[in-house]
């Protein structure tokens, strides 16, 4: 794990040049699996979030960009996407770096971003409003209108997939933006600003300012210049997002944490089941909003499905990132870490069986490394079924049947996504109507990716991302009534 890194300072990126911040402060970007510094960082404050949106302003209210042939702006996205790829290894391997994501992983992010680029190069020039059959010579027609400067937060667990999610749309519908990334994790996010300035941005359109979240991500929030916040991470932080966008009543939309139930009944194929619930938990080591953490199965498959699961646990290769074979690595950082391992105390002390794992792998001395962990008889009200842990934590929870399963899933304050195993398409159907979440999957734990829309309900967020859906979230709905009557 000793590669040798030149640590690098990084600018902030302010409407296309790269800036110190204006306090001249910068703080360290870590590998999570040596816990070395990687980077330094401008550290972004207000007065430089203000420069952000003064030329985010400027660009959108005087410019050109939001005035495009939508055609034209998806030229430009193709363009980015073409850019990430071109840089798919440099982008991946910093990814790698800067969260322990297994390399392998981290090139599949970058690749699949690239592909949301490309999806919204196309969707540029396909979003577009209504004509209303109002009668007589009336000409009533709807538009859809880029919503204006966003504010867009996102969280340290996919760094560049989570700001393409929203930098994509944002500008396929014409609109100006302050990214700010996770401070764990601002490398790919500053290359980003970087491949839009090369792929053919106008001036001001986007910057990317790295800072503390408390402070510049809620002046952010409250700033009465940026007309919408787009905000992934947890739901405490979106609670506070809320408030304070609420005396500008800024446009909101909210992708946040989940505690998601995968329910395999009986006669599910439990062999594929059991195996696929691995990569769901522990995937990215547990730091996945969509992580299946809640395990219920029928009770007559109980010690069937912990077999396999345990087995296939066991092959779950946790080590260095950078070697091709790992699938998971460490968590992001020494709080994560700790705050995993203090529910695994949690866990035990409310009594559940911890079936395996729940401490340092011995060979990982250094870094945040903690093996998959999975607790089995947990019941569904307990804290470690009813909270979102992030990181690598595995509930098993036995259930009796369809009604039981169904009030259990949903007991839960979050709503973001599901899976049901059964062989019986009727019954799967029934669950999958019965979840209150926004995404469920039957017979797999996957999803569309980009042509499908992404949200939850409940405590899970608001809005969907991705797909037309999240076209919407950067447009406004303009009607035009024109009387051609004499
Ligand atoms: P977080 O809420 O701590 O931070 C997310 C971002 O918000 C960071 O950029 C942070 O600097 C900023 N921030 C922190 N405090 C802020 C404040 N008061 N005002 C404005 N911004 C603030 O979340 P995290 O720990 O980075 O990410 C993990 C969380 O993200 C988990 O809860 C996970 O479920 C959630 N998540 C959700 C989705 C989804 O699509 N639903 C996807 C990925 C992650």
């Amino acid at each position: 794990m000793s590669q040798t890194i030149d640590v690098k300072t990084h600018q902030l990126l302010i409407a296309g040049k790269q800036v110190d911040a204006a306090s001249g402060e910068t703080f360290d970007a870590l590998n999570p699996a040596t816990g070395s510094v990687i980077a330094r960082v401008a550290k972004g404050g207000t007065e430089d979030i203000d420069r952000a949106v003064d030329a985010a302003r400027k660009a959108f209210d005087e410019g050109p960009w939001p005035k495009l042939n939508p055609y034209e702006r998806g030229r430009v996205l193709q363009r980015i996407a073409d850019r990430v790829r071109e840089r798919a290894d440099e982008l991946a391997n910093l990814e790698s770096l800067n969260t322990g994501k297994p390399i392998a992983r981290a090139k599949g992010e970058i690749l699949g971003a690239a592909s949301i680029y490309e999806y919204y190069a196309g969707a540029a020039d396909k979003f577009y409003g209504e004509t209303l059959p109002l009668g007589g010579n009336v000409v009533n027609t709807t538009w859809r209108e880029p919503v204006g400067v966003c504010g867009q937060i996102v969280p340290w667990n996919f760094p560049f997939s989570m700001a393409t999610w929203k930098v994509a749309p944002a500008l396929a519908a014409g609109c100006a933006m302050i990214l700010k990334p996770a401070s764990n994790t601002p490398l790919t996010a500053l290359l980003l600003g970087e491949i839009c300035y090369e792929a053919g941005v106008p001036e001001g359109i986007i910057s990317v300012i790295p800072g503390p979240g408390g402070e510049i991500g809620e002046y952010m929030a409250a700033h009465p210049l940026i007309d919408k916040i787009a905000f992934t991470g947890e739901t405490a932080t979106g609670t506070r997002i809320l408030k304070a966008s609420a005396d500008t009543i800024k446009k909101v939309s909210l992708e946040l944490g989940g505690k998601s139930p995968n329910i395999v009944f009986a006669d599910a194929d439990l062999e594929k089941a059991a195996s696929a619930a691995v990569p769901a938990a522990f995937g990215n080591s547990g730091q996945v909003c969509t992580a299946r953490t809640r395990l219920f199965v029928g009770k007559q498959a109980y010690d069937d499905v912990m077999n396999i699961l345990v087995d296939q646990t066991e092959q779950f290769k946790v080590g260095d990132p950078q070697q091709d074979g790992t699938l998971m690595g460490p968590v992001i950082s020494e709080s994560q870490w700790e705050r995993v391992s203090s529910y695994v105390d949690i866990g035990r002390d409310e009594g559940a069986e911890l079936v395996y794992g729940g401490v340092r792998p011995s060979a990982m001395k250094d870094g945040y490394f903690i093996q998959p962990t999975i607790f089995g008889q947990v019941s569904n009200d307990m804290r470690i079924a009813r909270e979102e842990i992030f990181g690598p934590v595995l509930s098993v929870i036995p259930f009796e049947d369809e009604d039981d399963i169904v009030r259990q899933a949903n007991a839960n304050d979050y709503g973001l996504a599901g899976s049901v195993w059964t062989r019986d398409i009727n019954k799967a159907m029934r669950v999958a109507r019965g979840l209150r979440t926004g995404m469920v999957a039957i017979n797999s734990n996957g999803g569309p990716g980009v042509f499908g829309p992404f949200g939850g309900y409940k405590k899970s967020g608001l809005g969907r991302e991705l797909s037309m859906h999240g076209m919407e979230l950067y447009t406004e709905v303009k009607n035009i009534y024109m009387d051609l009557n004499d």
